[in-house]
């Protein structure tokens, strides 16, 4: 079964594909699709849920097949949960993946100062959808990786604020893990796992 993953960043493909594939699922990210596709939609929601939603009924109606969508992000406690939703473009907007990356994480690193240790949890947030082009939502579900704001950056692996999530049970930042070790208990392994079950499980397709 074919699923188009409505994403261009190649680390959720990557990360997404190293679950579904073993399963046999063939996964298709928009650059591979080798035909253009829309610009990413405005990501107006409020929730994870709801800019999932909108990302895979958009890019489904554009192109004519169900499409699954990721929407993630880093909510921290002692920031309200900020940046949430937000966590793509928090330091703005400019500049490559790499760079926004880069800003967003010394702002995370500025945003605590003075936070004590007890007072660092956050987490990685993920949901995912699968729409239909008329609109209709398939499944949806979400999975979250719990950890603990670090000041100093650890690791190389992984992306955006992977360097700051101190997993207390592994003694290690979350871009200290393998590629492997981070699916095995991150939200988005998590995510995608619960997916996969559904579609395997309650025989939903198209
Ligand atoms: P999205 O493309 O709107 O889902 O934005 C997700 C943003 O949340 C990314 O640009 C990262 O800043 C952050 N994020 C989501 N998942 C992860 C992860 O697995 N590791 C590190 N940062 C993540």
């Amino acid at each position: 079964m074919r699923i188009v993953i409505a994403t261009g960043n190649p680390h959720k493909v990557d990360e997404i594909r190293a679950v579904l594939e073993p399963m046999g699922f063939a996964v298709v990210s928009l650059p591979e699709l080798g035909r253009p596709v829309p610009a990413e939609p405005d990501e107006p929601g409020s929730t994870f849920e709801e800019n999932a939603r909108i990302k895979a009924r958009y890019y489904a109606a554009a192109l004519g097949e169900a499409v699954l969508a990721d929407d993630s992000g880093l909510e921290v406690d002692a920031l309200q949960g900020a940046p949430g939703v937000h966590s793509a473009y928090w330091a703005g907007t400019e500049g490559s993946r790499a760079d926004r990356d880069a800003r967003n994480n010394a702002k995370l690193v500025g945003s605590m100062r003075g936070i004590p240790p007890d007072q660092r949890r956050a987490r990685f947030v993920c949901t995912m959808c699968i729409a239909t082009p008329d609109g209709i939502v398939l499944i949806e579900t979400r999975g979250e990786f719990e950890g603990v704001i670090a000041d100093e950056p650890r690791g190389t692996n992984g992306f955006g604020y992977d360097p700051h999530l101190w997993i207390p049970e592994r003694a290690m930042t979350s871009a200290e893990l393998s590629p492997q070790e981070k699916n095995a208990t991150s939200h988005r392994g998590r995510a995608v796992r619960r997916l996969a079950y559904l579609l395997l499980h309650k025989r939903i397709s198209w």
